[in-house]
């Protein structure tokens, strides 16, 4: 059976200094993200399990772990490859456009994806996907790591807005770090992640109409 596995981070923990610590970094990545790893493993392992033994009285706690665990591991493995040391300013090209079209400017995008995420009650995410019913990006409040999402959609970006991602450094000044990550942010992976996203076909027909809105010229 294929087992998960925690991702190696692409830039040391301190790379993402001043605006994320090294060390908000190597426990995030190296605990919280494994403990969702292996969360997401043994889920599996019981359903395997439950299936060997035709007992299915545990299915329910299961099927939650699964969704949990498994959608922590897919965010923060997204979360790690949007960020980058020396990274942020603006997006350029496809992106851009995609984010006007769907927000009116950059500046629109940044407050409203700041805002859902700094407004999450309890722990969670705020996320940027790919809608491909309506071909637009849209904004997402993330409860956990698997509430309150889309189906269908394509998550191309995601910010942590979970306490262990700041707290060690910020305390309980959440918007200052929300602000930080701008600093961060790799428009390339995440332009990337939008061109693979554009290319889902969900075969919905019919689930939206033409567009009236005037593109931005
Ligand atoms: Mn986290």
């Amino acid at each position: 059976m294929p087992k998960y596995t925690l991702p190696e981070l692409q830039y040391d923990f301190a790379a993402l200094e001043p605006h994320i610590s090294g060390k908000i970094m190597e426990l995030h990545h190296d605990k919280h993200h494994k403990t969702y790893v292996d969360g997401a493993n043994k889920a599996i392992e019981g359903l395997e399990e439950a299936r060997q033994k035709g007992d299915f009285e545990r299915i329910g706690a299961l099927e939650r772990a699964l969704a949990f665990n498994a959608s922590g591991h897919v965010l923060h493995s997204i979360f790690w490859q949007n960020l980058a040391p020396g990274a942020g300013g603006q997006p350029e090209g496809e992106l851009l456009d995609a984010v006007k079209e769907g927000f009116g400017s950059f500046d629109t995008f940044k407050t409203q994806l700041s805002k859902a995420a700094g407004t999450i009650m309890g722990s969670g995410w705020g996320a940027v996907m790919w809608d491909p019913l309506a071909k637009r990006l849209l904004t997402l409040q993330i409860h956990d790591h698997q509430s309150e999402v889309m189906q269908g959609g394509v998550v191309v970006m995601v910010l942590d807005a979970w306490e262990h991602a700041y707290y060690l450094q910020y305390q309980t000044e959440k918007v200052k770090y929300l602000d930080a990550v701008w600093n961060l942010w790799n428009w390339k992976d995440i332009g990337e992640r939008l061109q693979l996203a554009r290319t889902l076909d969900l075969r919905l027909t019919g689930t939206v109409g033409a567009r009236t809105a005037k593109r931005p010229g």
